[in-house]
């Protein structure tokens, strides 16, 4: 018989509950009770969806951050905590940070980073060579028994904890040293974490270990060998997790290591599968994660009972079936969305429905599939009535990528002559100033577009409205002495949201929230079907913005890879394949811009790093298609059209050669926080086209003063040649207010003058 489990929940809550509570708690304005008065609940409706599961996970559920908690609960918060303060203050302060106000001390929050290739962030443990660990299981042991009261002697209680060698990997070295140095120091606490989970009457204890499926060097795997040698003797079983990729080169450690069972994301790697099932030790239960924990779709449960039975029929008792992944990663559920699309509607399935589903797929197993006849029937009505949608495939889109060839992403020239005729179309200055797309989002324009949304308010009324605010944006430009000017971006609510509202091919959620880091949740867009630009989306607002001024007006897109990483995609065809049909629609955007007589045309890639995989090996493929994918969207335009590319990160040393051949004429990226240090990749690399190193940091109120910013700019030039430098801030300025955005772009203008000046 094989038994299902769950590796975790989503935390936030079907409306965000935890998001609102948190962040009032943090105000003041309700108290900690209530907190975690809203916690339990949570946790009970959580249990509740996962009611259907053998085996219930506890320790899933976090107040911020998971990793976070293993920070806390193995011991290590940072020390400038004041350890006399209560548990959750700590918490808090190195999840958030506390600014200096009053007497309370100021304490710096830790670093945030991505969880793996999600779109979650974690808060980075802080380890030194002196760190020493002490185990802290209060507050898990309780979750235990409250897991064990609430879901009653029926279901199992699975604890779920991140491993030794992964916690460690994720960590940070504070001095420098060798963080795994530490593994010894740390494995007994992990023991003593063990015996007392087991003392609570805990059978299987879930022990993630995601790096397995990363590269690992001989360190490492060592590491592995030596960590779960030690555990081994602990009165629990251990189900060893992995999860968002292949096993690959680790699969033969990952099967022999000691414990009682491991789980493969058989998404992600479904050609592993056959290998674990010959391999695996026969004392060993194998968990498969056959349920994505990474999309939204709906999975074909008879496809998946096709190839499901023969392994079932082979491991019997030892075969345990899961979503890929903790479902963290996918909205709560979907029997909210009312008002989506009915057709569309379908084919989805989130956190909860996916529980369902893999109900389904225990029941077929283990009492055949008439056991569930009605359900696999509803589940394949909608399987093909998705494949066989008009609305997803689109002949004339197919036609449109099929017929992509090399040169639709070249330039007619290179870029040293298309410098110079666009110097003599733009008639720029030395330095040119120029901001990187959006002003303030005021309360004002954000009503305004809700209204419009809500239907409140006119077309008309709202068109006035945003002109206005395009209106203010120009005169602030224009009184500042900007050289190459923005509309400012007032008409859209997300970078991504509003290009996709306008394209074919695109649903959006209502309550489709994803945690990003702590109270923050992202709810991205929808791609179901063929990607289709059936109207020009910006040129109009474009058009009119250019009508007031006589200064270059820059357009403003959102590119193709930004667009594909910050959706949800579809699983039909290759990220390479969505990504083309999303550079082909913007691209018909960049050609009607240009023939509106938009003479540069920035488009952002804010997110083209995030979209690396995880394993080196496979970085090439990426970048290959991804700026592939960039250079049909951006080069289709005549050599005197300036293409901006923007990118708001510090990273560019390991994609250089990517970025470069990308051939935009300028790149905008984030520097300011670095120092221009950054620039030496670019320096380096001999970057040939013009860059505007970021000179300050949008993300901060304070206001940068003209002599900081020309004594950045005097950095910038000991690395790039000042004629191909720019001057402008880090990124967008909508999180900003006018009345700090007008004196900073002042002393940045202020600034280039100077420069100017200083032959
Ligand atoms: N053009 C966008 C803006 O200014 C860019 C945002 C981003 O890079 N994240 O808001
Ligand atoms: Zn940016």
């Amino acid at each position: 018989m094989a038994r299902i489990h769950s590796l975790g929940f989503p935390r936030i809550g079907r409306k965000r509950e935890l998001k609102f509570q948190l962040e009032s708690y943090w105000t003041g304005d309700s108290s900690r009770t209530e907190l975690l008065a809203t916690a339990h609940t949570l946790r009970e409706q959580n249990w509740q969806h996962q009611s259907g599961c053998d085996l219930i996970p506890v320790g899933d559920f976090s107040l911020y951050d998971h990793v976070l908690d293993t920070s806390a609960l193995l011991g290590n918060l940072p020390e400038r905590v004041d350890t006399n303060n209560d548990d959750l203050d700590n918490y808090f302060r190195i999840a958030r940070g506390r600014a200096q106000n009053g007497d309370c001390q100021c304490v710096h929050a830790g670093e945030m980073t991505k969880w793996f290739d999600t779109n979650y962030h974690y808060i980075v443990p802080e380890v030194t060579a002196d760190t020493a660990f002490s185990l802290n299981p209060d507050s898990l042991l309780a979750q235990v028994r409250e897991a064990q009261q609430v879901n009653g002697p029926s279901h199992s209680v699975k604890p779920v904890v991140l491993g030794p060698v992964t916690y460690l990997w994720l960590s940070k070295a504070k001095d420098g040293s060798d963080r795994l140095a530490l593994l010894e120091r740390l494995l007994p606490v992990y023991t003593e974490l063990l015996a007392a989970l087991a003392a609570e009457g805990v059978e299987w204890v879930q022990i993630d270990e995601p790096i397995l499926v990363t590269e690992l060097d001989s360190a490492w795997r060592l590491a592995f060998e030596q960590a779960y040698h030690h555990l081994k003797v602990a009165p629990v079983k251990l189900l060893l997790t992995t999860y968002f990729g292949e096993l690959q080169d680790n699969l033969q450690l990952a099967c022999q290591l000691p414990v009682a069972g491991l789980h493969l994301d058989a998404i992600s790697a479904p050609d592993e599968v056959a290998k674990l099932v010959d391999w695996l030790p026969i004392h060993k239960v194998l968990s498969l994660g056959v349920i994505s924990g990474r999309n939204i779709w709906k999975t074909d449960l008879t496809r998946t009972l096709d190839w499901l039975e023969p392994i079932a029929a082979k491991l019997g008792e030892r075969l345990w079936l899961a979503p890929s992944c903790s479902l963290l990663h996918v909205p709560v559920d979907l029997s909210l969305e009312a008002t989506l699309d009915a057709e569309v509607r379908e084919w989805l399935s989130f956190a909860a429905q996916k529980l369902q589903e893999l109900q389904v797929l225990k029941s077929a197993l283990n009492h055949g599939r008439d056991s569930v006849t009605e359900e696999l029937r509803d589940n394949q009505r909608a399987i093909i009535s998705r494949q066989q949608s008009t609305r997803v495939y689109n002949p004339a889109v197919k036609a449109a990528v099929d017929g992509i060839t090399a040169e639709l992403g070249q330039r007619q020239s290179e870029y040293t002559e298309r410098a110079a005729k666009q110097r003599a179309v733009l008639q720029l200055p030395d330095y040119p100033t120029t901001t990187i797309g959006s002003f303030p989002q005021t309360t004002e324009i954000r009503q305004a577009r809700l209204a419009y949304k809500q239907g409140t308010l006119s077309e008309s009324d709202y068109q006035s409205h945003m002109k206005a605010e395009i209106q203010r944006a120009v005169e602030e430009q224009e009184a500042l002495g900007l050289d190459v000017l923005v509309h400012g971006e007032a008409e859209r609510n997300d970078m991504v949201e509003y290009f996709g509202e306008q394209l074919e091919g695109y649903v959006f959620s209502r309550f489709g929230w994803v945690q990003s880091y702590g109270s923050r949740c992202v709810k991205p867009p929808i791609l179901f079907g063929d990607i289709h630009r059936p109207n020009a989306m910006t040129v109009e607002w474009s058009k009119f913005a250019q009508s007031l001024t006589d200064k270059p007006m820059k357009g403003m897109l959102t590119g193709p890879v930004t667009i594909l990483n910050w959706s949800f995609v579809r699983d039909d065809q290759p990220r390479k394949a969505t990504c083309l049909q999303l550079a082909l629609a913007i691209r018909d955007e960049v050609l009607d811009l240009e023939q509106a007589g938009i003479q540069v045309i920035q488009i952002d890639e804010a997110a083209l790093r995030e979209g690396l995989p995880l394993r080196r090996s496979q970085w090439q493929s990426y970048l290959d298609w991804a700026v592939h994918s960039f250079k049909v969207c951006a080069n289709g335009v005549q050599d005197e059209t300036q293409i901006h590319t923007h990118m708001c990160y510090s990273e560019f040393n390991d994609i250089m050669p990517a970025i470069a051949d990308m051939d935009a004429d300028v790149i905008t990226i984030e520097t300011s926080r670095s120092d221009m240090e950054l620039l030496d990749a670019f320096d380096e690399f001999e970057y040939p086209n013009e860059i505007g190193p970021g000179v300050y940091d949008i993300h901060s109120p304070n206001i940068p003063s003209q002599e900081q910013i020309v004594s950045l700019m005097k950095k910038a030039e000991q690395r790039i040649p000042r004629e191909r430098l720019w001057v402008n801030p880090d990124c967008g300025l909508k999180t900003r207010q006018w009345e700090e955005v007008i004196p900073a772009l002042k002393n940045m203008v202020e600034a280039a003058y100077s420069l100017r000046d200083q032959v």
